[in-house]
């Protein structure tokens, strides 16, 4: 029987035997894909002694799909996507040549996947170029819709971008173009509703983990009808529709304004103990540096998209590397969910062996916590951790690493699987 799962009022219904759609993903995504797999289900057995199992269902899409249908991303994978809710993919090349669009944003696009959520964690063993990284565990939400992502760019010398000056000079009253005739133009839109379901979803998130903080990370210092409102729209919400789960720091300020600094620092502590999510702001150059050197000030950062293209890659590098962070995109609203490996398809090392696939793996034990079979999620970290601690790596790794044993991609999914107690 076919088991589809379902959302109602935005609780998601998991079946026991869900069908969880797959794309394989080009390069090494056909190397690291079915063993991520039998990770999981090893997983999953030993969790739930066979009473919970996952029908993994292949979808086309990519190199593969277009030599099967002449199409990089079939009708027939989408419509999955949707049909089942929450999938999981490997890393897709994106097409080289004109008029076809990166395959990963069209299917955020198509499922409106505002989330990109990137948890950072970092595993005993693995190697790091932090003097702390035990003490790393942030969880990013990247807002995916808006901002530079919309991708409004227009070339200096083009018409449209004549136009869009002429306009802001003539009509706007514009008079800091520095070089008018000579420049590109690019807009990024930043909406209320845009940035309050991304800061609503990551509030959730840190509510429903029990997390201590949401971190507001922007440039509002410099453009601060976009960024700055972004700030402002997250206090906002989390003062309005989370008053009873929340402390802000606005309200900090304001009570340190009228009742003097202790009775501020006396509530801020009475919210931390009574379990209270703090909600606090930080502009992003300063929050690179932080998360350096003070990465347990932050948990779980809520930002635009350029913002946390940086953040990620950056946070990813002080835990390993992105060879194992995992990712997700997600529409915590539809319950709309495709778990990725964030690498991409590393045609240099496909079908060698030696590809890493810690990234994947970790990403389907996201999509087995989103899921709620958090049991089974528990022990691939345990396992991960036991393997990484015994320094039996891939390559990637095995370099970096003294007296490591190397391991093949499918070895190491053995060994933790070896690893599950
Ligand atoms: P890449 O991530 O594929 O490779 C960068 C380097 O990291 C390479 O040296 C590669 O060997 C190594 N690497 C990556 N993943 C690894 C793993 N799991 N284990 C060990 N080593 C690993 O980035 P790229 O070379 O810039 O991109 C190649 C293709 O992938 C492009 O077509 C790009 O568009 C696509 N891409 C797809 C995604 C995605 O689907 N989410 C993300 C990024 C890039």
């Amino acid at each position: 029987m076919t088991e589809k799962i379902k959302i109602k009022d935005g609780k998601l219904i998991v079946p026991e035997n869900p069908v969880i759609p797959f794309i394989e993903g080009d390069g090494i995504g056909k190397d690291i894909t079915l063993p991520s797999q039998k990770v999981i289900d090893a997983a999953v057995k030993k969790a739930y002694n066979g009473s919970k199992k996952i029908q993994w269902k292949e979808f086309p899409a990519g190199e593969k799909a277009f030599k099967q249908t002449g199409n990089y991303l079939p009708d027939e994978t989408l419509a999955a996507f949707k049909e089942y809710l929450v999938g999981i993919k490997g890393p897709l090349q994106t097409p080289v040549g004109g008029g076809i669009r990166s395959l990963n944003v069209a299917l955020r696009q198509a499922l409106d996947l505002f989330v990109c959520l990137r948890p950072v964690r970092w595993f005993k063993g693995v190697p790091s170029p932090i003097r702390y990284p035990s003490l790393v565990d942030m969880h990013i939400f990247r807002e995916n819709t808006e901002d530079i992502y919309a991708g409004i760019e227009y070339m200096a010398g083009g018409v449209d971008a004549g136009k869009l000056r002429d306009f802001l000079i003539k009509e706007m009253g514009v008079d800091k173009i520095r070089f008018p005739e000579s420049s590109s133009f690019g807009i990024k839109p930043v909406s209320k509703e845009g940035s309050e379901r991304l800061i609503r979803a990551a509030v959730n998130y840190a509510i429903k983990r029990k997390l201590p903080s949401v971190t507001l990370v922007h440039k509002g210092n410099i453009m601060k009808f976009t960024e700055g409102a972004f700030k402002n729209w997250g206090y906002e919400l989390a003062e309005q529709e989370f008053a009873e789960q929340t402390f802000t720091w606005r309200q900090y300020e304001d009570l340190k304004k009228s009742e003097g600094k202790e009775a501020a620092d006396v509530a801020l502590n009475e919210a931390k103990k009574t379990g209270k999510v703090i909600i606090k702001d930080v502009i992003t150059d300063a929050f690179l540096q932080e998360s350096l050197l003070k990465p347990f000030d932050h948990s779980v950062i809520a930002t635009m998209n350029l913002n946390g293209d940086y953040i990620s890659d950056q946070l990813a590098a002080m835990v390993g590397g992105i060879g194992i962070s995992p990712g997700a995109n997600i529409n915590f609203r539809s319950g709309y969910a495709i778990f990725e490996a964030t690498h991409g398809t590393a045609p240099d090392i496909a079908g060698t062996g030696k590809a890493n696939p810690s990234s994947l793996i970790l990403s389907g034990v996201m999509l087995l916590e989103y899921l709620g079979w958090d049991m089974a999620a528990e022990h691939v970290y345990d396992a991960m951790e036991h393997t990484f601690a015994k320094r039996r790596v891939t390559s990637d790794l095995y370099a970096q690493m003294e007296g490591a044993t190397l391991l093949s991609t499918s070895e190491f999914a053995d060994e933790i699987i070896n690893n599950m107690h």
